[in-house]
């Protein structure tokens, strides 16, 4: 497989070295106006993937003006046909499946057994919005005494999608999917460090006979791109997923044109493992948790609270595992952490490892970079102090911070003390408790017993700095459509009279 891999992988970066990546603006390949590109490196071996267009705000135009101008016929478009065109769009990913998942894993570093798994889902999510075109305009009937008042939704109109660079594919295709469902227009600015799944995604939707100028994607950086198409008076809403600072700015920029903003963010998300457990489900989960997609997941479990009482047999038991993960060749299927996306991510991670040795951490396994130039990390274990940085900041890498506690009023404190709250997980063998502490967790989603097991219909996102909105089912629907009241009077009620 791993031989499979790497072929298909030098089949697919001959065009992209020869074309490099465009923008897909009105449904045709464009370079950005300025001439401007950057490139896309690999993080296993630094070798160039592609010179990818670097859009600014003439291009956002371009792609916002080809968004609206495709809006009307797409908002009118009936539902059945919308829905068997998104499946046919789903039908294509699964056909491009691994295709996708040898380009994500190479432009990104994230694991083949991810990624492969991360593609499919890219497919289920256009297939369950697929599903629910036909009731996006559902609303409800509130009948009072001389009216019959009802509600329907309308699509808000031409929208911005702003996406991070871990699991880009799968993770555009969960904010552009129900955009495309709720009869949105959509243009995409993907993240300058993985642009080269982004591209194939466009592709396929055109492939697939999405209309022209319905889903349009510009490449570039936040600060120009990003920014541009934030600002843009045509574009309405903006789905976004990336960090917090980044959410406040948009938020700032958004101002001016009154967007409608809908943001996925940070997160230091508490795992905490009681003595009454099942201590062996417990440890995978916790693994797989942080140490899955290189620790680059917005819901990974980074930090691990465990009872005093087995805190010792725990840690050690969880020090080994860690000490055994295979870090690899992110195409090679047994590799389970791969390198760092880019240099850049790659130094802030490993800056950690010396604010672990400041705040006086003790390093249960890693603590350092990883064999060989591209950008690996050993994966890392450290037992902190609540109030350190290593407990408190994001590190967005195959980094857990390990804490203790005695007794459950404490577990939850030292859970909500920080400032995200996107996800917990709760482990415990007596459901009363469980439940108690899931319920005074400051987080959008917590999982009992469970690693982070997504089921589509159920709301997805974070409190506090982790996030605002949800998504999932009808949710994504409330972001990228406007709610409206029709109400019809039922007979000749009394109208007051003025200057009669
Ligand atoms: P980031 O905020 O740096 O970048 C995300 C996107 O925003 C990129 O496309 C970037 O170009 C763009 N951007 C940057 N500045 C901008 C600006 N001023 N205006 C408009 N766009 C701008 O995030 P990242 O480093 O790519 O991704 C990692 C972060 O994403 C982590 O914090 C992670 O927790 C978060 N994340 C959250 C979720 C979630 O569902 N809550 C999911 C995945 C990732």
């Amino acid at each position: 497989m791993f031989e499979e891999n790497k072929a298909r992988l030098q089949a697919l970066l001959e065009p992209l070295s020869a074309n490099g990546v465009g923008h897909w603006i009105g449904g045709k390949r464009a370079q950005a106006k300025s001439g401007a590109t950057f490139e896309t490196r690999s993080p296993v071996d630094g070798s160039l993937i592609a010179n990818v267009a670097r859009g600014d705000a003439a291009d956002i135009a371009a792609a916002a003006e080809a968004a609206k101008a495709a809006f009307p016929a797409w908002r009118a478009m009936a539902a059945s046909a919308r829905q068997k065109l998104l499946h046919r769009i789903a039908d294509a990913i699964e056909r491009h499946a691994d295709e996708i998942a040898t380009l994500e894993c190479w432009d990104t570093g994230q694991a083949w057994r991810f990624m492969s798994k991360a593609a499919l889902r890219g497919a289920e999510n256009f297939r369950f919005f697929a599903d629910r075109c036909q009731s996006a305009r559902d609303g409800q009937n509130m009948p009072s005494a001389e009216h019959w008042n009802v509600s329907t939704r309308t699509p808000i109109g031409p929208v911005g999608v702003i996406t991070p660079w871990n699991t880009p594919f799968m993770l555009s295709t969960w904010k552009i999917a129900p955009a495309l469902a709720a009869g949105c227009t959509v243009v995409h600015k993907p993240a300058e460090w993985s642009p080269v799944t982004a591209d194939l995604l466009a592709r396929i939707c055109s492939e697939a006979g999405l209309p022209d100028g319905v889903l349009n994607t510009v490449h570039g950086f936040g600060e120009d791109a990003g920014r541009a198409l934030t600002e843009h008076e045509a574009i309405k809403a903006i789905g976004f997923v990336g960090e917090s600072s980044t959410g406040s700015a948009i938020m700032r920029q958004g101002a001016e044109t009154l967007k409608r903003v809908h943001f996925e963010l940070g997160g230091k998300n508490p795992v905490i493992v009681f003595d009454d457990a099942d201590l062996d489900r417990a440890l995978d989960a916790v693994v797989f948790m942080i140490y899955s997609l290189n620790g680059e997941r917005c819901t990974s479990s980074s930090r691990l609270l465990v009872q005093n009482s087995i805190a010792d047999a725990f840690m050690a038991k969880l020090a080994a595992r860690v000490k055994k993960l295979k870090v690899g060749h992110p195409l090679d299927p047994a590799t389970e952490v791969g390198p760092l996306i880019h240099e850049r991510h790659l130094a802030k991670v490993c800056s950690y490892f010396e604010v672990a040795k400041a705040e006086g951490g003790e390093i249960l396994a890693g603590g350092a970079r990883g064999e060989g130039s591209g950008h690996f990390v050993q994966p890392t274990l450290v037992r902190a102090k609540p109030d350190s940085r290593l407990a408190q900041e994001e590190i967005f890498g195959p980094f857990l911070t390990a804490l203790t506690f005695d007794e459950e009023a404490q577990a939850i404190e030292l859970a909500n003390n920080v400032r995200y709250g996107l996800a917990g997980y709760v482990w415990s063998g007596e459901i009363g408790r469980a439940l108690r502490v899931a319920d005074a967790l400051e987080a959008g989603m917590v999982w009992v017993n469970s690693e982070n097991v997504r089921h589509l219909p159920t709301p997805f996102g974070g409190a506090k700095a982790s996030g605002i909105g949800r998504d999932g089912g009808d949710y994504s629907f409330e972001f990228y459509m406007e709610t409206k009241m029709v109400s019809l009077a039922t007979g000749a009620h009394k109208i007051q009279k003025l200057g009669a």
